[in-house]
């Protein structure tokens, strides 16, 4: 029987954690999945309770678990803590703990959110792409790294590094997305600067053997960055490493309009998986009904698809949220002030989602 830890976190964490769930729990019963449900602490919520950002108990349980459904920790309370006690440390330990090093994040443009993207609307209309990004590797995590040195002459450093077997996993999570998508790759690096990079162009070229029908292309980053806000059409699946990954995978949300529509997935080899907004805790509008809860209802779609094998139930709620924007209803961050907008709130829009799926 599938478990699903939920960890809603802090600030709109709650408010949206609450849509995502009853979203959930109706999938779950209208498809039989069998899924049970368990709340564990994490973040600011979890420092007042326990005095740890991620109690052992919480990191044991999803390691345990199929999936873990994330809301977004974080506040104004904790900002004064010290770097290693902050909200914000629970989610990279977590993520650690669970070796999940891949992300994958999705960039969709909805039809009725067009006219919300900063770019013009024929530039981005119709826009889908997968943003695969290798997240526990790379320049955030080598060594060594620090700051040495006389005051006046310090040097400051940090080091990019990727094994074969590192660059292998993330390509082969990439390639697999490619198949299941429209068959088109490409592979960011800056071969033209850093060996380590060199690496990942020459296992990405190995591993396309595994995959004819993918057609596999390179691209330095740079460039890649310019196109995705020139062109960002060309693109169907993205692989590339950590740091490369976080900046594009950013600008990557912006083209869609709202941070509010975004969902990701972090995966590791089995599959299991942490599914989270792409947004933050929000503290600025937390506890107003004002947050869209939908990047997290898509979150738990990502999480039927990719670690709980039901693509049926996956679907259905990309429907329903597909046929709550069509009918209108939008929450303050993606109105756009067209005609036949309703301006609902976070309880509302989750209402509406579980009316489209019955
Ligand atoms: P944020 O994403 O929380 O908010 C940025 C802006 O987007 C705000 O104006 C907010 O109101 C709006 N917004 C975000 N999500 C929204 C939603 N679902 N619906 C409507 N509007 C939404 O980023 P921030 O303000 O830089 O950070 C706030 C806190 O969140 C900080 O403590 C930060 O460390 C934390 N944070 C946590 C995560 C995470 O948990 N994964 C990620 C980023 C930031």
């Amino acid at each position: 029987m599938p478990n699903i830890i939920l960890l809603s976190g802090d600030g709109i964490g709650p408010e949206i954690m609450a849509e995502a769930g009853r979203v959930l729990n109706r999938v779950n019963e209208q498809h039989a999945l069998g899924i049970s449900t368990e709340q564990c602490l994490i973040g600011g919520a979890a420092i007042d309770a326990t005095g740890e950002p991620l109690p052992d108990e919480t990191l044991t349980k999803s390691k345990d678990a199929d999936a873990v459904l994330f809301g977004a920790v974080g506040g104004p309370k904790w900002d004064s803590l010290p770097m290693h006690k902050r909200p914000e440390k629970g989610l990279l330990k977590i993520r650690a703990g669970m070796d999940l090093f891949a992300n994958l994040r999705p960039a969709l443009l909805y039809p009725e959110l067009a006219s919300a993207s900063t770019l013009r609307e024929e530039v981005v209309s119709g826009l889908d792409l997968l943003i695969v990004r290798e997240l526990i590797g790379g320049i955030y995590f080598g060594e060594p790294r620090g700051i040495e040195g006389e005051p006046g002459q310090r040097v400051g450093y940090n080091t990019d590094r990727y094994s074969e077997p590192e660059i292998e996993r993330i390509g082969r999570i990439a390639f697999d997305a490619a198949m299941a998508r429209d068959k088109k790759l490409c592979s960011v690096d800056k071969a033209n600067v850093l060996e380590v990079t060199v690496l990942w162009r020459e296992v990405m070229e190995r591993l396309s053997q595994e995959y004819p029908d993918v057609e596999l292309w390179h691209m330095y980053v740079d460039n890649a960055a310019m196109q995705l806000v020139r062109a960002p059409k060309q693109f169907d699946v993205m692989v590339t490493g950590n740091l490369f990954g976080d900046i594009l995978s950013d600008a990557a949300a912006m083209l869609t309009g709202s941070i509010g529509m975004l969902p990701s997935a972090s995966l590791n080899s089995q599959k299991q998986g942490l599914y989270e907004p792409c947004h933050g805790s929000a503290p600025d509008i937390a506890g107003q009904d004002l947050a869209n809860p939908l990047a997290t209802i898509l979150s738990v779609s990502m999480m039927l698809l990719h670690s709980l094998n039901a693509p049926k139930a996956a679907q259905a709620i990309e429907d329903a949220v597909k046929s709550v924007l069509a009918s209108g209803l939008r929450t303050k961050d993606i109105a756009t002030g067209a005609s036949g907008e309703q301006i609902v709130g976070c309880r509302a829009m989750g209402e509406a989602v579980l009316k489209a799926l019955t």
